[in-house]
């Protein structure tokens, strides 16, 4: 316990200097203790080095509700979008060129803007993605050169010209990969339209910071067009730059978009291909159709026809993508194109085989697997078609369209699964739960971590992700990198942003799954919270008053403890101790929490007569302070006690867990998704 105190408390002194908690509580509600004291300010949490600490307070009646806007007509209080909730739309239409000569795409977009906020918009701002790779760009300068959101030393950016405005040339004031342009006539709000056309291009960089780049002939192309940034009822205009480790928070619309390639190139893409007749041959359009009726992976493109033979001129290949966020695609002379049907989604996979090896004949295969599967548990998948595309990116995710490294060696397919897995996850968080993604990591990777633990043990039984969740959040506090979960992506230690974005959101969700809100329930508020923000723009306190109201639970402690802060949960067993009072023999329990974070106990006795009786104690029993003694009518003497019999609690220090003789328990974790999800929407997947 020392130890793991004093390891907790170098782990957060390690961060304090660099990342100080962003978050300021503020308070916007009352309750009792406020009122009863007349207090016009929440009690003074005491910071220390493991962050907000309330070992020697109340950690129960806390009155801040941290950042959360007040409920409003906006957004409610049950967490639901409000009655007046309003979001901005942004359409485009976009004709480029891909230039495989010179490595450039160049291109003409129309942006068509409605504006459905309650203000007058006087000017608008946009993202310009590509200017990280301009010299001297703040994220070239934050992150290293050589690192995964580095810029490798490339030198490109937007050349932009022939902006207009609603027909009118405008000027856009530049800043890093922010562009704002001034309106010479606001758009109005509820319903104002404004229509800004202009022409951009950019030299594609080889790294384009693991999510877009080329190798050799192959082109894997996103962050691509400049790109409408999100006007909500929150910030107003959401100019957080393009830093490399955040991703992205944008508005839906439909696209219409055109890629004239060289003419031996196959274009892969978001959306429904609208030209196959200009663009694909008899026998692939007749292969295609086949595929849409096809529970295997039909070869659209086979192995001898993938060769990149010169062919003179162009080919333009016009896609549609509607009701997404954005739209990526990819282009290679010598693709393989598998495709194969899944419950009525087109799920595809392209190649190119001598560098992502045969697991790749698995990908369309798999691609449809996870778009059955996640079907099936969350939320329908509302898109014609899913995409894997091959590639020197790590792992990327686009409306329908995912960029997924090479096999490795062996030819394995499951070194590829993971990842498609992982990014296919993504069409549901956040491409159809559009959540702020440069600002939590945790709504958009931990969400969909989270869910990828149900889709691991549905493939392979017996997998179990929550340990090696727990395990990599551990890293983090050992290695002294840890910060809270609300802390902004580009913030996040890069060594952290694994276990911060995604491990440790996923792991605590599992555990209040578990131990705190029930399989169950927490299965109808999860899939209550993605019904409702469907499409939409949630904030956290959305999500958090969506499980609380679904649950009838108020986990603010929760949400504080493992959102909020760095802290770790530790409670032990101190002492069990005997008395009798009119014939009946009672237990007294003494329990010690050693750091601010309080847990419901589960609790398991033995008697000599080596039976045992297991405990549940609500989280409550803190809200006196850190100790607290249970006392126990029992049918006779208590000779060994033990914390969480049944599995996994992410308890940090597991020596003081147990007292008197040993205690039988599951001693190795459990997967935490043991039983499945709870009534899944669909029907079960064939084995
Ligand atoms: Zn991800």
């Amino acid at each position: 316990m020392k130890r793991l105190e004093l390891l907790a408390f170098l782990a957060a002194a390690g961060c304090a200097a660099q990342h100080p908690p962003v978050l300021t509580p503020v308070r916007i509600d009352t309750t009792r203790s406020a009122a009863a004291t007349g207090a016009t300010s929440p009690p003074v949490p005491v910071r220390t080095a493991t962050g907000v600490r309330t070992v020697a307070t109340d950690p129960l009646s806390r009155v801040d509700r941290m950042e959360w806007q007040g409920p409003n007509m906006f957004r409610s209080g049950s967490g639901t979008p409000g009655p007046e909730y309003w979001q901005q739309r942004a359409d485009y239409t976009i004709a480029a060129t891909l230039d495989t000569a010179r490595q450039r795409v160049s291109g003409a977009v129309t942006i068509r803007y409605t504006n459905n906020s309650p203000d007058s918009l006087r000017f608008v701002w946009l993202q310009l993605d590509q200017n990280l790779y301009r010299p001297g760009s703040k994220g070239s300068m934050l992150f290293p050169a050589d690192s995964r959101w580095g810029v490798r030393g490339f030198r490109g950016g937007y050349e932009i010209d022939g902006l207009q405005a609603n027909g009118r040339a405008a000027v856009m004031h530049v800043d890093d990969t922010m562009g704002r342009i001034d309106l010479e006539q606001a758009v109005a709000p509820r319903g104002g339209r404004l229509t800004i056309t202009m022409n951009f291009a950019f030299r594609v960089p080889e790294h384009g910071s693991d999510r877009m780049g080329r190798d050799g002939t192959l082109y894997e192309i996103a962050q691509w067009y400049p790109r409408m940034a999100v006007y909500d009822d929150i910030r107003g205009w959401n100019t957080d730059p393009y830093l490399g480790q955040g991703e992205f928070y944008l508005e839906y619309g439909d696209f219409e978009y055109a890629i004239t390639a060289p003419a031996g190139y196959t274009i892969a893409g978001s959306g429904v291909l609208q030209n196959p007749t200009e663009v694909l041959t008899v026998a692939q359009r007749e292969r295609l159709a086949r595929a849409a009726r096809s529970d295997s992976a039909v070869a659209i493109i086979t192995n001898e026809e993938a060769r990149a033979t010169p062919v003179a001129g162009t080919k333009t290949w016009h896609f549609r993508a509607q009701n997404v966020r954005d739209v990526a695609w990819a282009g290679a002379p010598d693709f393989r194109w598998d495709a194969a049907n899944a419950n009525g989604v087109l799920a595809q996979a392209y190649y190119q085989l001598a560098k992502a090896g045969k697991a790749w004949e698995q990908g369309a295969e798999q691609t449809a697997w996870t778009i059955r599967n996640y079907s099936e548990l969350f939320f329908k998948y509302p898109y014609p078609q899913a995409t894997s595309v091959a590639g020197p990116v790590g792992g990327m995710e686009y409306p329908m369209f995912v960029m997924v490294h090479y096999g490795n060696p062996l030819d394995d397919p499951r070194s590829i699964f993971g990842t498609i897995n992982h990014e296919h996850g993504h069409e549901w968080f956040p491409m159809v739960v559009g959540s702020n993604e440069r600002r939590y990591a945790w709504q958009d990777e931990g969400f969909n971590t989270y869910i990828n633990a149900f889709a691991l043990e549905r493939r392979t039984p017996g997998t179990l992700p929550y340990p090696g969740y727990v395990t990599n959040w551990r890293q983090t506090v050992d290695n002294h990198v840890d910060a809270p979960l609300m802390t902004p992506p580009d913030q996040i230690d890069a060594r952290a942003l694994g276990a911060l974005g995604y491990r440790k959101p996923a792991a605590v969700l599992l555990a209040l799954r578990d131990n705190v809100v029930g399989r169950t329930t927490f299965d109808r508020a999860f899939r209550e919270y993605t019904q409702r923000w469907a499409f939409k723009h949630p904030s956290p306190a959305d999500f958090f008053r969506t499980i609380e109201n679904v649950s009838g639970m108020d986990l603010g402690w929760y949400w504080r403890a493992f959102w909020y802060s760095t802290d770790v949960l530790d409670i032990g067993i101190d002492n069990v101790g005997m008395r009798q009072q009119e014939g009946q023999n009672y237990a007294v329990v003494a329990l010690r929490r050693y750091t601010s974070v309080p847990f419901p106990v589960r609790l398991r006795l033995l008697f000599r007569d080596n039976t045992t009786e297991d405990v549940a104690l609500p989280v409550e029993i803190w809200s006196g302070g850190d100790r607290y003694e249970a006392v126990l009518a029992v049918k006779g003497a208590v000779i060994g006690a033990r914390l969480w019999p049944e599995g996994p609690v992410p308890d940090w220090n597991p020596t003081n867990d147990a007292w008197g003789a040993p205690v039988p328990g599951v001693t190795t974790p459990a997967p935490a998704t043991s039983g499945g999800l709870s009534g899944e929407i669909g029907a079960r997947a064939a084995p």
